[in-house]
C-alpha cells in the first residue's frame, strides 16, 4: 500500500468488500483490496465507482430549513439544530415523550447505531425508535434468536460456504447482489459440490445451480416441510445429533408428515421429481448449508418460512459442522452490526432485550442513568410509520440515513403520513425522496471521510477510515448525534471526542450480552483482517465459528419450531391475477439515494423495468421495451416491460432501487410478520394494463 493510500471497506452491501482508496488531482481512485480476505481485491461495479458520490454536485454542502413559503433554503448549523431541539421540546410538551420517533439504518458505523439507542433511551427518553432493517434482516434475525440463541448472519466464515458438498441458496441471488462472493460458490462446485437454488426467478445464481427449484412467491416454507417429510421417510436425519443437541423434534416431524410430495406439489407448483432431487442431494451430501436471503425472509410469515429452513440444517445434524449448517445473508452495509448494538426498538447494545432487567441495569450503569429512566420496547419500523402524526403516534420524527419514502411498503401512504408531522429532521447526504419532505435536512459525512467500525454479514468487526474530512459545512452523523445531546442536558454523556472513543464505550455496553465486543482491541481490528464476536474480555480472540459444542440458549440446545405454513397475505385473484414481487439489480444499491446518481451505473440501469415473461406479456398484448401499467390494492405505477423467459408466466418482478412513479413499494402489501415485525415485501397480488 502506498504511503497516500489508505485501506478501508466498500459503502454499500453486508460482503463490506475491502478496498484502497487514494486520492491525487486527478481525483480519488478506489481499487479492491487485495490483502482482505473476504473478497480478495475483488469488486462489483458499485464498489468500483463508490467515491463517484463524494464530490457529485447533488451533494448536500450546507443544512436545509423549509420556510413559511414551503420551499427549503440553506441554513446555518445553529439555526438548524435550534429548530431541531425547538420541535423536539415543543412536541414532547404536548404529546409526551414517546410522540419524538428516531428511524436509524443498517447502512450506519457501530458506533452510530449505538449513539442513536442512546440519544433515544438517555437524551429523549423516548421508547420510539427502530430503522431500516426491519425491512431487512428482522425475519432471520428472530428466527435464528429463537432457534439457534443467537443470531448472527453466518455464524462461519465465508470460507466454509467452499466445503459444502450440498449448497442451498434460498430466495438469494448474490451472484447479481455481491458478485465477489461467487469466488466461494465457484470453488464449492469445482470441489465437486452441488448447489441448490430455490428461487422463484431463474436469477444468475440459479443458472449456476445443478437443480433449480421454482416455488410460487410466498411458497417457501411449505417446501421446507417436504424436504423434511422425505428426508425423514428416507431414514437420513442425524438422530444422534438431533437427540444431544436439539429440542422439539417430535412436534416438527409430526408436521412435516402431512407434506407428502404430491401435496407439496400442488401447494408450491414444485415438482415431486425436484423436490425429491433435492431431498437426495441433502441426504447424501456431506457438509450441508443452507442460506436465506430475502426472498423467503420479506413475507407476512417470513420467521417460520425461516424455521423451516433451519430445521432442516438441524435435522441433518449440519449446525455447527465446518462447511455445513444455516446462515442468512445479510444486505444492508452494516445490516449485522446496525441490529445489535441498540436502534432497534426491543433492544439494547449487545443484542440484549430491552425487558431483560438485569440488561437494563447493566446499560443504566454504562450510561450512569437510573434504569427506571429507561424506556420500554417502542413500536416496530412500520408500526412506527404507520401511526405518525395520529393520536398516541409518532408527532416528530428524526432520520438518520434511511429512506423510507422508497423502501417501506405503502410508500405513498407512508409519504402521506409523513407530511402530517409537526418535525420531521433527515440527516443524509443527498437529496432522498424523505430528506425532501424534511422540515430540516442535515448534510452528513460520507464513508470516505469518517472513522468507524462495521460488521459484515459473518459478523467480522472491520475499520472504516477516513481519505479526507468532509466538506467544510458538512459534519459526521457521530458529530450531529453528540451536539443533539448536549444540547438536550447530557453533555457528559455525550461528550466524545470521535469514533474510537464511541467504540469503546460501545465495548463497554456490549459486555456480557450476545452480541460481546468487550474483547475487540482498535487495533486488533487491523491486525487480524477483522475480529468475530463474540469476544468477551480482554484479549479474546473472537470467535470465527459458533455452535461446535452447544448453542446459546438457556438449555445449550437448538430448538426446532413448528412452521405451519399459510398463504401468502395476498394471493392472485380475478381482479389481480398475477404475483407481484421485488428485489434487488446488480447496479444498485437500497433506495438507489447513492448509485442513482452514478453515472455509470445509472447507464447500465436507468429505469425501474418491470420483468415479465413472454407468454405474460402475449396475454396482455404488451411488447418489449413499451410502457406498462401495473396495478395493486395500494395504488399504481408505470415501468417499461422487459420480457424474459427468466420469470415464471405467473410472476411480475420490479427492482426496488427507484424512486417516484416507479418506487414499486407504493403497490406492495404492509402486512407483517407477527414475531418480528417484517413486512410482505416480496409477493402480493398485481394486475398489468397496457398504458
Ligand atoms: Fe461493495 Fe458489496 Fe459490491 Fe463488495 S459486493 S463491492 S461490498 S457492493
Amino acid at each position: 500500500m502506498s504511503a497516500a493510500e489508505i485501506a478501508t471497506h466498500c459503502p454499500y452491501c453486508a460482503l463490506q468488500c475491502g478496498m484502497r482508496l487514494s486520492s491525487d488531482a486527478g481525483g480519488i481512485a478506489v481499487r479492491g483490496d487485495p490483502s482482505f480476505p473476504v473478497n480478495q481485491g475483488a469488486l462489483c461495479i458499485k464498489g468500483h465507482t463508490a467515491a463517484a458520490t463524494l464530490d457529485h454536485p447533488d451533494r448536500l454542502r450546507t443544512p436545509l430549513l423549509r420556510g413559511p413559503d414551503g420551499a427549503l433554503r440553506p441554513a446555518a448549523w445553529e439555526e438548524a439544530l435550534d429548530r431541531v431541539v425547538l420541535g423536539v421540546r415543543e412536541v414532547q410538551a404536548r404529546f409526551g415523550r414517546d410522540a419524538v420517533g428516531v428511524f436509524g439504518s443498517g447502512a450506519l458505523t457501530n458506533e452510530k447505531a449505538y449513539l442513536l439507542g442512546k440519544l433515544a433511551r438517555v437524551a429523549l427518553g423516548t421508547r420510539s425508535i427502530d430503522y431500516n432493517g426491519r425491512f431487512c434482516m428482522s425475519a432471520a434475525a428472530a428466527a435464528a434468536n429463537l432457534a439457534l440463541g443467537v443470531d448472527r448472519g453466518l455464524p462461519f466464515p465465508l470460507e466454509d460456504v467452499s466445503l459444502a458438498q450440498v449448497l442451498v441458496l434460498v430466495g438469494a441471488n448474490p451472484a447479481e447482489t455481491m458478485p465477489p462472493f461467487l469466488r466461494y460458490l465457484e470453488a464449492q462446485r469445482a470441489a465437486g459440490g452441488k448447489l441448490i437454488v430455490i428461487d422463484p426467478r431463474r436469477t444468475r445464481s440459479a443458472e449456476m445451480a445443478s437443480l433449480h427449484l421454482r416455488p410460487l412467491p410466498g411458497t417457501d416454507a411449505a417446501v421446507a416441510c417436504g424436504l423434511l417429510h422425505l428426508l425423514v421417510r428416507e431414514g437420513a436425519l442425524d438422530t444422534p445429533f438431533i437427540e444431544a443437541r436439539t429440542e422439539g423434534f417430535p412436534e416438527v416431524k409430526a408436521e412435516a408428515a402431512a407434506f407428502w410430495p404430491e401435496r407439496v406439489e400442488r401447494l408450491t407448483a414444485v415438482p415431486q421429481a425436484g423436490l425429491m432431487e433435492a431431498a437426495r442431494l441433502l441426504a447424501t451430501g456431506r457438509p450441508a448449508m443452507i442460506l436465506t436471503a430475502r426472498g423467503v425472509e420479506q413475507q407476512s410469515q417470513g420467521v417460520r418460512n425461516v424455521f423451516g429452513f433451519i430445521n432442516l440444517a438441524l435435522a441433518l445434524g449440519q449446525v455447527g459442522r465446518r462447511g455445513g449448517g444455516f446462515g442468512t445473508l445479510t444486505g444492508q452495509g452494516n445490516g449485522q452490526g446496525g441490529r445489535e448494538h441498540g436502534q432497534k426498538a426491543d433492544q439494547l447494545p449487545g443484542y440484549r432485550r430491552i425487558d431483560d432487567p438485569s440488561a437494563r441495569l447493566h446499560l443504566a450503569a454504562v450510561w450512569g442513568v437510573s434504569e427506571r429512566d429507561l424506556p420500554g420496547a417502542g413500536p416496530s419500523a412500520y408500526e412506527m410509520l404507520s401511526t405518525l402524526g395520529e393520536p398516541g403516534g409518532v408527532r416528530a420524527l428524526l432520520v438518520f440515513g434511511s429512506n423510507p419514502v422508497v423502501s417501506a411498503p405503502e410508500a405513498d401512504r407512508i409519504a402521506g403520513r409523513l407530511r402530517r408531522l409537526e418535525l420531521l429532521m433527515v440527516s443524509d447526504f443527498f437529496l432522498s425522496e424523505t430528506a425532501a419532505l424534511a422540515d430540516v435536512v442535515l448534510p452528513s459525512a460520507q464513508w470516505a471521510e469518517e472513522e468507524g467500525t462495521m460488521t459484515n454479514l459473518e459478523g467480522r468487526v472491520v475499520r472504516r477510515r477516513r481519505l479526507r474530512p468532509p466538506p467544510p459545512e458538512v459534519r459526521t452523523d457521530l458529530q450531529v448525534l453528540c451536539e443533539l445531546g448536549r444540547r438536550f442536558g447530557h453533555a457528559s454523556r455525550f461528550g466524545f471526542e470521535g469514533a474510537r472513543q464511541v467504540f469503546e464505550e460501545l465495548r463497554l455496553a456490549s459486555a456480557g450480552g450476545r452480541a460481546d465486543y468487550s474483547g475487540i482491541e482498535w487495533e486488533e481490528i487491523d491486525a487480524r483482517d477483522g475480529v468475530f464476536w463474540p469476544a468477551p474480555g480482554q484479549g479474546h480472540p473472537g470467535t470465527p465459528r459458533l455452535f461446535a459444542d452447544r448453542f446459546p440458549t438457556e438449555s445449550g440446545r437448538a430448538r426446532f419450531h413448528r412452521v405451519a405454513p399459510t398463504e401468502p397475505a395476498e394471493v392472485p385473484d380475478e381482479e389481480f391475477p398475477l404475483y407481484l414481487t421485488t428485489g434487488r439489480l446488480l447496479e444498485h444499491y437500497q433506495s438507489g439515494t447513492q448509485t442513482r446518481r452514478v453515472a455509470e451505473l445509472i447507464q447500465l440501469a436507468p429505469l425501474a423495468s418491470a420483468c415479465m415473461h413472454p407468454a405474460t406479456a402475449r396475454r396482455y398484448g404488451l411488447r418489449d421495451r413499451g410502457p406498462v401499467t401495473l396495478v395493486t390494492r395500494r395504488g399504481s405505477g408505470r415501468f417499461t416491460l422487459e420480457v424474459s423467459r427468466r420469470m415464471p408466466e405467473e410472476t411480475v418482478f420490479v427492482p426496488f432501487h427507484f424512486g417516484g412513479e416507479a418506487a414499486v413499494n407504493r403497490l406492495t402489501h404492509g402486512a407483517l410478520d407477527p414475531l418480528s415485525g417484517m413486512p410482505a415485501l416480496k409477493s402480493c397480488a398485481v394486475r398489468v394494463e397496457a398504458r
